[in-house]
């Protein structure tokens, strides 16, 4: 199985011009005179397998790589290597039937790397040529001068080479890349441990924080509870009283309304009767008038009487009259009378004695007085005393009735007064009645008034209570609420049953005692403090679940290098055991005898780092390590040798070639390149060395650069490389007859 198809050369070193070299038996063969350019080719298989050592390329800096003119041939700007597997038997673990790698460096020093095209990082194509068994560096190039590399390195470096070439370096690799994972995850442990310790202080600070404001919070739930039940049975109960009070009180109110209005009208009745004295002062009046209608009546009764006897008595007189006159024409007169008269006729006519002229009247004269004298001695019936005494009993029957007149009427008048005081007497007495009924009745409503003001009184006592009992709910009321929060005030849709209303204040005292704690257990802040809490411990589980998450994956990490190492060891060491056999059969078929082995070796040494501390200059520097490394022990035939050094430059060339195709016979690469690895053999020698290459080319396809004539003999393609002074590596498929006159 043919795994190297070609690889192409473009501005690389020698190589100005695109040039492909093609594998296509399993050994070829590249010849050309010294300085042709041949190792140029070793190197571009180094450069396009990730080689990173400008060094190991006979280079200082990337540069260097590129062709930097030659003859008429310009400088390149890039070196570029292409090298073509074929992956039919699935060589690289990628689903194509070809894989080609690509190297271009530029000469500002950047470099690309593709694979199958696609631009891809160094490291994917190392970790794809690991998989495949192929390393940059490794075993299966083995450059001009290098082949007795493995006899003049260290055992420390020969182990690592042994382990490169059992394919070991991918588990290196691996167990390298976990140990960095542990360290960076033991790293990272420290880091969140530290930031757990640096956290821990503060959550347990906001830890008490919180155990108090949940020991608060608990309180607070507690006098939410009872002070619900408190706040609602207290309402209940002032309502209830309020009510009670109010339906006590109205009748009262109304009853004592009624009865201001009867006490009221009472009084103006007994006020009324108070004015008897004015009735009193009537009667009395009434009394007088009659008193004094009576002596009218009296006084009346008298001169009727007075004017009874003036009649009588003037009608006596008038019928004595009458009887005078009935006697006067018997009447006598007095003889002096007539003498009397007799003087007057008699001094009239004396009188007029001398005159008789006036006798005549003189006559007339003396007639009158006769007739004065007659009439004055004559009754009268139409005499004026008669007249006198009828006018006067008519005055007087005219008094008379006048008086009985006033008499009847002063009678009228008395009875009427009579009837009058009668009546006033009777009103009196009824009023007297009137007055005791209200007294009684101003007596019984005082009497109810005062028991309903003394009822009112205590129901004003209880209003008062209920007042200040109504304060102290409210207020009661505010405080809880301050205290224990708003959602208190839910206290009406709490639901209670009947119950003594003593303990209501055993529930005030409680409700108080939890005031008090709550208050003195209160922390301020606490809505922060809880989410600072949360927060705060919510990292602190992310760190824990963080640190639990390292530890596993340093413990998966551990174990995951534990296999790795076993897996190492075991594989190291049935490795080195094949090497062994396969190195003493090839050591004893080209020295015709003799023994050759590798064998394991530990020593003590101090480093630090990779730089190892010689013995004896600073005990007290670096590291004590066990190293362990591989010797290579040799016992040729006939000769007592002891140890590499004593070896001759051919006899080294030899063994080192022995113990390197011992290595690939164990764990064949697809490709080994041996650049003039053969430079050292005679004849003889030569010939075994061809022989081995066939052996080896069984497994892995050889690439041969070599002036050897017998190794040239055994490719079945050479390329011949050529210069010609010209400074530009040219090549040539050539025959085995050509290969040998380009070889020269
Ligand atoms: P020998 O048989 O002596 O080992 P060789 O055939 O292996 O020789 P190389 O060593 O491959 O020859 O080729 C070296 C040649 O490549 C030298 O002539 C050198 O000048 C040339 N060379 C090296 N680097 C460059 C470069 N960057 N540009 C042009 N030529 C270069």
């Amino acid at each position: 199985m043919l795994h190297l198809k070609s690889i192409e050369l473009s501005g690389f070193k020698s190589f100005a011009k695109k040039s492909v070299l093609e594998f296509t038996t399993p050994v070829s063969a590249i010849v050309g005179p010294n300085g042709s350019g041949k190792s140029n080719v070793a190197e571009a298989f180094r450069f396009v397998l990730g080689e990173q050592s400008i060094k190991s390329m006979r280079g200082k800096k990337g540069e260097d790589l590129i062709f930097n003119g030659a003859g008429g041939e310009s400088r390149a700007n890039r070196a570029f290597v292409k090298v073509v597997f074929d992956n039919s038997n699935r060589l690289f673990s990628v689903d194509f039937p070809e894989v080609t790698i690509e190297r271009v460096v530029h000469r500002d020093g950047v470099n690309e790397y593709l694979i199958n095209g696609s631009q891809v990082r160094l490291r994917d194509v190392l970790e794809l040529l690991a998989r495949a068994h192929i390393g940059a560096s490794g075993h299966h190039i083995i450059s001009q001068g290098e082949a007795d590399k493995i006899l003049n390195a260290s055992t420390r470096e020969r182990k690592s080479m042994i382990e490169d070439a059992l394919g070991l370096k991918l588990y290196q690799y691996k167990r390298a890349e976990s140990e960095k994972k542990l360290e960076k995850t033991f790293e990272n442990i420290q880091q969140v441990e530290s930031l757990r310790k640096e956290i821990a202080p503060h959550i347990r600070f906001l830890k008490k924080q919180t155990e108090k404001i949940e020991k608060a919070e608990s309180v607070r739930l507690e006098l939410e509870t009872l002070g619900q039940e408190y706040l609602r049975r207290e309402e209940d109960y002032l309502n209830k009283e309020r009510d009670l009070i109010h339906t006590e009180k109205k009748p009262i109110l109304a009853r004592l309304k009624v009865l201001d209005e009867e006490l009221g009208n009472a009084r103006k009745i007994l006020e009324n009767f108070g004015k008897k004295n004015k009735k009193d002062f009537e009667v009395l009046d009434i009394e007088a008038e009659i008193a004094s209608a009576r002596a009218e009546k009296d006084r009346l009764m008298r001169e009727l009487g007075k004017v009874e006897g003036s009649v009588e008595a003037q009608e006596r007189m008038l019928r004595s009259e009458k009887d005078r006159i009935t006697n006067a024409e018997e009447k006598t007169v007095r003889l002096r009378d007539v003498e009397e008269l007799q003087s007057d006729i008699e001094d009239e006519i004396k009188s007029a004695e001398g005159d008789s002229n006036n006798l005549i009247k003189v006559l007339y004269r003396v007639l009158d007085k006769i007739s004065s004298f007659i009439k004055s001695k004559k009754v009268d019936t139409n005499s004026p005393g008669v007249k006198e005494v009828e006018r006067a009993l008519s005055e007087l029957g005219k008094e008379k009735e006048k008086l009985e007149k006033e008499l009847k009427r002063s009678d009228e008048r008395e009875k009427s007064l009579r009837e009058k005081y009668e009546n006033l007497k009777k009103e009196i007495e009824k009023d007297k009645d009137t007055s005791h009924d209200a007294e009684k009745k101003v007596f019984t409503i005082m009497s109810e008034e005062n028991e309903l003001r003394s009822r009112e009184e205590s129901l004003r006592i209880r209003e008062e209570q209920y007042k200040h009992l109504f304060e102290n709910f409210k207020r009661d009321l505010e405080e809880i609420s301050k205290i224990a929060g708003p959602s208190i005030l839910g206290f009406r849709s709490v639901s209670v049953t009947h119950e003594d209303r003593s303990k209501q204040e055993d529930r005030r005292h409680d409700v108080e005692r939890l005031k008090i704690r709550l208050e003195e257990s209160g922390v301020s802040g606490a809505g922060d403090i809880m989410k600072e809490f949360k927060e705060v411990s919510e990292r602190d589980e992310f760190l824990s679940r963080e640190l639990l998450d390292l530890e596993k994956s340093a413990e998966s990490l551990k174990t995951l290098i534990k296999e790795l190492e076993e897996r190492l060891n075991e594989e190291f060491k049935s490795g080195l055991e094949k090497i062994n056999k396969e190195f003493n059969t090839l050591f004893t078929m080209m020295f015709g005898g003799g023994e050759a082995h590798l064998t394991l070796t530990k020593e003590k040494k101090r480093r630090i780092g990779d730089l190892e501390i010689e013995e004896g200059i600073d005990q007290e520097v670096g590291e004590e390590v066990i190293e362990e490394g591989l010797d290579i022990a040799v016992n040729l035939p006939r000769k007592k040798i002891r140890g590499l050094a004593m070896l001759s430059g051919g006899e080294r060339a030899l063994t080192s070639i022995a113990l390197l195709f011992a290595i690939t016979e164990v764990n064949p690469p697809p490709f080994i390149i041996l650049d003039e690895t053969d430079a050292a053999l005679d004849e003889a020698n030569s010939k075994k060395y061809g022989d081995i290459a066939e052996r080896l080319s069984k497994r892995s396809q050889l690439i041969l650069i070599t002036h050897n004539r017998e190794t040239m003999s055994r490719a079945g393609v050479i390329y011949g490389v050529t210069m010609s002074g010209t400074g530009v590596s040219k090549l040539l498929s050539i025959a085995f007859d050509q290969a040998v006159e380009v070889a020269k």
